[in-house]
C-alpha cells in the first residue's frame, strides 16, 4: 500500500513539476519575444524517467540495491555515456576518428539505450557550434542574460528540449543521411531503449528495473550539464569561447572526458577532450586501445599541443 502511494506520488510530482516548468519556460521565452512550442513527447519522456527515478530512490531506501544490479547499472551508464560522447559527439558530429563498423554499431546501440536519436542530436549539436552562445544557439545559458543566470542555467539544461524554438529548424544545415546507422535507427532506437530496462529487470527483478530509471536519469542529467554547467562554470581558455573546462561535471563525464568542454570548443575536430596525457578522458583511452587493435584510425590530435610519444601513445 505504501509502495503504491509513493509510486503514484512520484508520477504526480514528476509530471506536475515538468509541466509547470515547461510552462514557466514558455512564458519566459514569450516575455523576450521568442516563439516556442511544447514538445509533448519530451515532456512525457522526461516525466516518466523522473517518476521512475523518484520511485527508484524510495526503493533503494526501503529495499536496497544489490551489488550486482549496481554494477550492471554502472556498466550501462558507461555504455550509454560512451555511445553519446564517442559515438554521437566525437564521431557522428565532429568526425574526429574513423572506426570499424562494429565499433560504430556498438556506440550507436549505447546512444539509443541512452535515449538519444542521432539526427536530432547531431543537427542540434552542429547548430550549437555554429551559433555558439548567441541567440540562435539551441541551448545557450546566455539567452536571457548575457552574464548567465538561473533561468539561463535551467533553460540550457533541459528547458530547450521541453519547449523548443521551431524557427531554429530552418538554421540547421546537417546532412543527416551521412550519419552511420541512421537508416536503422527507426527500427532499433526503441528496442535498444527498452532493452536497457528489460535486461536488468530480467536479471535482478524489480530492483533491476528501478535502478535502470536511476541510471537513465543520471546519464541524462550528466549529458544535459555539458550544455548548462559546461558553459557557465569552470575555467575558460583565454581568448576563446564562453565554454568552460569544468572543475567537476559529474563523475561519469569527468571520467569520459566531456568536462573539458572549453578544450572541445577551441578544437572541435580533436578526438581527445583531455589534451594532456594525464587528463582523465576514458573516451581518449578507449580510442588509443582500439587504435592498437586496428579498429580505430585517422584519430584527430589536438592542434594546440603537438602529438608526441609522451602525450599521445597512439601517435608513436
Ligand atoms: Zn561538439
Ligand atoms: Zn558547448
Amino acid at each position: 500500500m505504501v509502495h503504491m502511494l509513493v509510486f503514484m506520488g512520484s508520477l504526480l510530482l514528476a509530471f506536475g513539476s515538468t509541466i509547470l516548468f515547461a510552462d514557466a519556460c514558455k512564458k519566459k521565452l514569450t516575455e523576450i519575444g521568442i516563439p516556442s512550442v511544447y514538445s509533448k513527447g519530451m515532456i512525457f519522456f522526461y516525466s516518466i524517467i523522473t517518476a521512475g527515478a523518484l520511485y527508484g530512490v524510495w526503493y533503494g531506501i526501503t529495499e536496497g540495491y544489490s551489488f550486482g544490479s549496481f554494477m550492471l547499472a554502472l556498466f550501462f551508464s558507461l555504455i550509454t555515456g560512451l555511445g553519446i560522447s564517442l559515438g554521437l559527439h566525437r564521431h557522428d558530429t565532429h568526425r574526429s576518428f574513423k572506426a570499424h563498423s562494429v565499433i560504430l554499431f556498438v556506440l550507436s546501440v549505447g546512444a539509443w539505450m541512452g535515449g538519444m536519436r542521432k539526427a536530432t542530436w547531431v543537427s542540434n549539436h552542429e547548430l550549437h557550434h555554429a551559433k555558439e552562445d548567441t541567440a540562435h544557439d539551441p541551448h545557450t545559458p546566455y539567452l536571457f542574460n548575457k552574464d548567465g543566470d538561473w533561468w539561463g542555467f535551467v533553460y540550457s539544461h533541459i528547458g530547450w528540449m521541453l519547449v523548443p524554438r521551431p524557427y531554429l529548424e530552418t538554421l540547421k544545415k546537417t546532412d543527416t543521411s551521412k550519419i552511420p546507422f541512421i537508416q536503422t535507427e527507426q527500427y532499433l532506437f526503441l528496442p535498444c531503449l527498452i532493452l536497457g530496462f528489460i535486461i536488468p529487470a530480467a536479471l535482478f527483478g524489480w530492483e533491476g528495473l528501478w535502478i535502470s530509471f536511476l541510471r537513465m536519469f543520471y546519464v541524462l542529467h550528466i549529458t544535459f550539464s555539458i550544455n548548462s554547467a559546461g558553459h557557465l562554470f569552470g575555467v575558460r581558455l583565454q581568448g576563446k569561447s564562453l565554454s568552460r573546462n569544468g572543475t567537476w561535471i559529474g563523475a561519469l563525464f569527468t571520467m569520459i572526458g566531456e568536462r573539458y568542454h572549453a578544450n572541445h570548443h577551441a578544437d572541435q575536430r580533436c578526438a581527445f577532450l583531455g589534451w594532456r596525457w594525464f587528463d582523465v578522458d576514458a573516451g581518449k583511452w578507449l580510442l588509443i586501445a582500439l587504435g592498437k587493435l586496428g579498429l580505430v584510425w585517422e584519430v584527430k590530435y589536438p592542434k594546440h599541443i603537438p602529438p608526441s610519444h609522451d602525450n599521445f601513445p597512439l601517435a608513436a
